[in-house]
């Protein structure tokens, strides 16, 4: 049922690529006098002078071990945030196409369709944070060409339903874009082993979260070849700078330090639950696969500025629609969830 010719815009599908240096000639060779590089280095100690690798291939590779997906199926973004604009840039004709969101969600899909002039058709979701289904179905229409679900979800921390998502892969015709930034610290499995079975599965993941690494801006589309080609021809050539991908490729082989956060974020998550319970001024805390719990309060702009005072920021979430009184907390080390703690104490 999935046409990627028929959600591709038309320009996108007849764009001739940039073609690098590096595209150009690809092998070893002794002298490069190629690219209008500096020859003779940079003023650092590493040599930042020639033009990184704009497919990202050393990196993918290791990728694609700890994925267990080819280096084909993979796209490197500056940031997630990149491959989603990425995907309006490719999918999405201004003024004509719409895009399904599913709010209380992420806001940079907004963003993105907003700044690409593409309009969103809004389904919130239901009061357990799931998906209205027979909403979305209402919403699809002819020029429908992405639905956007995040999953744990930010900013309300739950995961969304898998036969929910695969209902919708089965029946939408368009691309279902699953936003796994959260992943790591999730007791569900990821999509990413369902890239086979669906033609129209896009896969979001990113370095920023449990990797520790927001700094870098990287992250990661999975897709099947043909929509990682198009990612690949529509991205700037160098979108990934060479520091980053010399410093992603050492921090992929550090897994295990990465693995002992998650457990202790986990913990430290449990721990925190438990301990926001005691407060009055807390009336829910939301289920959570992520490395941040939402809660709802008695009231959360005064609770915010008390802890702004107390030189602890949180995310104000309170004007969100259906997250009415809520604030989500970031898990920290044992030390800031203790300050935090202890603030709390304090409050009124
Ligand atoms: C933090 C976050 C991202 C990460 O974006 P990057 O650009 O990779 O840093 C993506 N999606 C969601 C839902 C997030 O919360």
């Amino acid at each position: 049922m999935f046409d990627i010719n028929k959600i591709l815009r038309p320009n996108i599908k007849k764009l001739v690529p940039y073609s690098s240096a590096r595209d150009e000639f690809k092998g070893e060779a002794s002298v490069y006098l190629d690219a209008n590089e500096n020859a003779f280095g940079s003023p650092l100690d590493t040599a930042y002078n020639r033009y990184p690798d704009p497919l990202q291939y050393k990196v993918k590779k290791r990728l694609s071990e700890i994925k267990g997906v080819p280096p084909r199926n993979i796209f490197l973004g500056n940031g997630s945030d990149e491959a989603i604009d990425v995907l309006f840039r490719s999918f999405c004709n201004p003024r004509v196409d719409n895009v399904i969101l599913v709010p209380p969600t992420y806001g940079m899909y907004e963003v993105s369709a907003n700044i690409n002039d593409v309009e969103t058709r809004k389904v919130l979701l239901t009061e357990d944070y799931q998906l209205n289904l027979e909403g979305i179905a209402e919403a699809i229409d002819e020029h429908t060409k992405m639905i956007f679900i995040c999953s744990p979800n930010n900013p309300t921390g739950n995961s969304i339903n898998r036969e929910d998502v695969e209902t919708l892969l089965a029946n939408f015709s368009g691309l279902v874009v699953v936003d796994e930034a959260y992943i790591n610290f999730s007791r569900q499995k990821t999509f990413i082993q369902e890239l086979t079975e669906y033609a129209n599965l896009v896969v979001l993941q990113t370095l920023s979260k449990a990797w520790g690494l927001a700094g870098l801006r990287v992250g990661m589309a999975f897709a099947s070849e043909e929509i990682i080609e198009v990612m690949n021809k529509v991205k700037p050539p160098y979108n990934i700078n060479e520091a980053s991908q010399q410093l992603a490729l050492e921090a992929l082989s550090n897994i295990d330090i990465v693995n002992n956060w998650i457990k202790e974020t986990l913990n430290q998550r449990d721990k925190l639950v438990l301990q926001l319970k005691s407060f009055d001024f807390v009336l829910d805390i939301y289920p959570s696969d992520a490395n941040f719990i939402l809660i709802k309060t008695t009231g959360a702009r005064e609770i915010y500025n008390y802890l702004v005072q107390q030189g602890i920021i949180i995310r104000d979430r309170s004007k969100v629609e259906l997250c009415e009184g809520c604030l989500r907390i970031t898990i920290g080390t044992p030390a800031e969830n203790e300050t935090l703690i202890n603030a709390l104490q304090n409050y009124k």
